[in-house]
């Protein structure tokens, strides 16, 4: 058995975006005086899936009762509420709109209504002339209002979380990749790319598009592979065309896509994502390409059987990612007033998206543990929305698997990792 001192931390958490800092801060929270140390590989907090996304804390309506994602969603989303207000954290409570523009999408805009209820969630049915009330130039046959949703600032909030944990002792160390992970019968030690070691009671992955190869180099099976789909935006010239949130009557099969309208904490309109698979795990523009990351995508059986499976739904996303006019139209049967010229590109996101061996999408958060280990092999949107929610649980077993080293919550604070 280690003595305590000859760990470098109690836990160790890789990955600097808002659900690794949600777990740091969560432990801090919940067990002060725990050393917990956050390497993140780049230079600062939030680069990857955290900072690119389109900034709305959602309400839940979209998911299934009982999934963590509907728990935590509309957990989540009224924590961070309260969060952004008490940390002065720029953030609006505005509502949404979704609408249907043909008849034909009606029986799946009444599903969600009895969904967002079962849920508990504040949702009202417009007709055509309540659409234009709240959106003027939205058109659609009718529309539900969700008035919990609402957009704020995640990258400000997972600067916070830094704050925080660092102020309560733990430390968060930048441009400190992981490349090893060395498993031994009283913890791990991992070692970073500029050769430091760091030996902690228990690992937590919340390496977001790179979770598997982390999970991997730990020894655990993740059972799925991360399939990076990059979401492309437009920034609207007329930002005047949309007051709030607009978004289409989502396709159950992929809640996550369908191209919305969605004002931001900064009045900027944008218009997206779509989901196109992108050639690099950080593949932001169409020709980035890492040839290791695309092979090993290629290698994977689930990627094929998902491009057999959904080759239709995927021509359409490659097709509007290619041709700008076919953006165009498919928003105009939201905004017919909106023009080829009124849509300026902007900054895309990569999504990461777990997929099984047999090609299915891993729907819900996926949280898996292991003597000495936890990883976040899943957490897609709305795991920002969930940060709260899901910090606290990653942080609840990870502190279990700590004591299972012997290791008891300090009754005081004390200090920080080295
Ligand atoms: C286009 C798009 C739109 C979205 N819109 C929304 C939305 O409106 N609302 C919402 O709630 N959610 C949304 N999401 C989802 C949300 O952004 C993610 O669920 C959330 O940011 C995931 O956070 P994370 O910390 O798991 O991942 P990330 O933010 O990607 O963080 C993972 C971190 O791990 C680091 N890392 C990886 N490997 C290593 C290593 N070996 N060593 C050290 N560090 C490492 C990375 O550098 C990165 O900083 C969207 C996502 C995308 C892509």
């Amino acid at each position: 058995m280690m003595t305590h001192a000859a760990y470098d931390c109690d836990v160790l958490v890789i990955g600097g975006g808002i659900v690794g800092l949600s777990t740091a801060y969560a432990i801090t929270r919940t067990a002060p005086g725990t050393r917990v140390t956050v390497l993140e590989k780049e230079w600062g907090p939030a680069r990857h899936q955290t900072g690119r996304n389109s900034g709305v804390i959602h309400s839940g309506i979209y998911y299934p009762p009982g999934s963590l994602k509907a728990r935590y969603a509309v957990r989540g989303a009224a924590e961070l509420v309260d969060f952004c207000a008490e940390h002065g954290i720029a953030h609006a409570v505005t509502g949404k709109l979704i609408v249907a523009t043909s008849r034909g999408e009606l029986p799946r805009l009444h599903a969600l209504v009895q969904r967002g209820r079962a849920h508990g969630l504040p949702v009202r049915e417009f007709g055509p002339a309540q659409i234009a009330e709240y959106e003027p130039e939205v058109r659609g046959v009718a529309a539900i209002r969700v008035g919990t949703t609402g957009v704020c600032d995640f990258t400000a909030v997972a600067v916070r979380f830094a704050a925080e944990v660092s102020a309560s002792g733990g430390q968060i160390r930048y441009g400190a990749e992981v490349v090893a992970v060395d498993r031994r019968p009283w913890g791990v030690a991992v070692r970073t790319s500029d050769g430091q070691v760091v030996r902690a009671r228990v690992l937590v992955n919340c390496a977001g598009l790179h979770s598997d190869r982390v999970a991997r180099l730990a020894g655990d099976d993740p059972g799925a592979r991360i399939v990076p789909f990059r979401g492309e935006y437009y920034e609207l010239a007329r930002p005047e065309l949309v007051r709030g949130l607009v978004y289409p009557v989502p396709d159950p099969a992929f809640p996550f896509l369908g191209v919305h309208l969605t004002r931001g904490v900064d009045g900027t309109v944008h218009v997206g994502p779509n989901a196109v698979p992108a050639l690099a795990r950080e593949g932001y523009g169409p020709t980035v390409v890492h040839p290791r990351e695309l092979a090993a995508t290629l290698a994977w059986p689930g990627s094929w059987r998902i491009a057999r499976r959904h080759w239709r739904y995927g021509a359409g996303e490659v097709h509007r990612s290619l041709s700008k006019s076919a953006f165009t139209r498919a928003v105009q049967r939201l905004l017919p007033e909106v023009t080829e010229a009124d849509l300026r590109p902007s900054p895309a996101g990569v999504r990461a998206q777990a997929v099984l061996r047999d090609g299915t999408l891993v729907d819900d958060f996926l949280i898996r543990d292991a003597p000495h280990t936890v990883h976040v092999l899943n957490a897609p949107s709305p795991a920002a929305t969930a940060s709260l929610p899901i910090g606290r649980e990653v942080a609840r077993r990870a502190l279990q698997r700590a004591r299972a080293t012997g290791w008891t919550p300090p009754a005081v604070e004390s200090g920080h990792c080295v």
